[in-house]
């Protein structure tokens, strides 16, 4: 019995979807494509090929997805895939989801200020607290728990928050 072969659309999709389900190693809720960090998945001749760019270079925690990727696909049934990395353009925090930025905050990281909004215009940065909303917030330091995320404090509910801030 001959078993047609799947067309390279529904693999793309498929393999995407193997993809796309991949978590961040430091932010276990978001996944890549919440990131924004999946850029595309090609399928050719039933070979998969993901094209990613990572949040900044040097990022350790990139390498980690990437063998993530590779190992989601090989259990997608995809053993050969290629992972390709693109540096340009650069990843910002303005492709991270609609989505992705709702589950960061409900994590209890306020997510990234998109780059347009007034105040990162002036260059004054503000960070909401994500549990109380309030603005009144004060950084502690640049170098929260991982070096994507800074320690802030809110001054209303005097809690402690990581912003997440790589771009
Ligand atoms: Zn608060």
């Amino acid at each position: 019995m001959v078993i047609a072969a799947e067309s390279d659309s529904v693999l793309r999709q498929r393999a995407w979807d193997a993809a796309a389900a991949v978590v961040d190693p430091e932010i276990p809720v978001l996944t890549i494509a919440d990131l924004g960090v999946l850029r595309e998945v090609d399928v050719k001749d039933g070979r998969v090929e993901i094209a990613i760019t990572p949040t900044y270079s040097g990022c350790p925690a990139m390498n980690m997805i990437a063998v993530e990727i590779a190992l989601a696909l090989e259990n997608a049934g995809f053993a050969e895939a290629k992972v390709r990395t693109v540096l340009s353009p650069a990843w910002t925090t303005d492709w991270m989801s609609q989505e992705g930025r709702r589950k960061l905050a409900a994590y209890g990281i306020a997510p990234p200020r998109a780059a347009s909004s007034r105040r990162a215009l002036f260059g004054v940065q503000q960070v909401g607290c994500p549990r109380c909303r309030s603005e009144e917030t004060e950084l502690l330091s640049e170098f929260g728990s991982t070096a994507c995320k800074a320690l802030w404090r809110c001054k209303s509910c005097r809690e402690p928050f990581d912003y997440f801030k790589c771009h």
